[in-house]
């Protein structure tokens, strides 16, 4: 398996528990999700009943994207990126209005201590041979891996014929 020169992260879902913090601004419980409840929030967390959707999120300011949570893995993920040489980048989508790109930005500032982060869509124009892309949306598939690159997918309960973080962590390993 050739080594990547570029590795780009996705964000939400990923990196960031966006939708443990979509699920509390809709006025769930996310502690006490199961499974399939996940499942069914998905991508966005589109399931929801939300109304103005993105007005709600809008109204909470920059600071809601700066208080969402890691996920359990993102630290050693991020670090196995780098691990293996390659220059990491996150890559992310924003929400449209300008306090998530705001947010976003501060967050991986903050929190992964790097101010390499790409915000924008779509993403398949940073694609080439050589150019990996973890992310929890198999949807990118075709469009990444079309322009030459590699998809890893992350399995998440709203994708759940990704690779577990397990195994992306062991491909990472191998990269080095
Ligand atoms: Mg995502």
């Amino acid at each position: 398996m050739s080594k990547p020169s570029v590795i780009c992260i996705d964000l939400d879902g990923v990196l960031v528990d966006m939708h443990w913090g979509l699920v509390r601004l809709f006025g769930d419980d996310p502690d006490k999700y199961t499974e399939t409840q996940w499942a069914e929030v998905g991508e966005w967390g589109l399931s929801i009943p939300k109304g103005d959707f993105w007005g709600k999120v809008r109204s909470q300011g920059i600071q809601w994207w700066l208080n969402l949570p890691k996920l359990p893995w993102t630290d050693e993920l991020w670090a196995a990126a780098q691990a293996t040489g390659a220059t990491c980048v996150v890559l992310t989508t924003p929400a449209p209005f300008p306090e998530s790109s705001y947010g976003k930005w501060q967050w991986v500032n903050e929190n992964l201590h790097t101010q390499n982060i790409l915000i924008g869509r779509p993403k398949e124009i940073c694609a080439q041979p050589g150019t990996w892309l973890i992310d929890d949306r198999a949807g990118y598939g075709p469009r990444w891996e079309g322009r030459g690159g590699r998809l890893l997918s992350l399995k998440r309960p709203w994708n759940k014929d990704g690779l577990s973080i397990g195994e992306i962590l062991k491909i990472l390993k191998e990269a080095c």
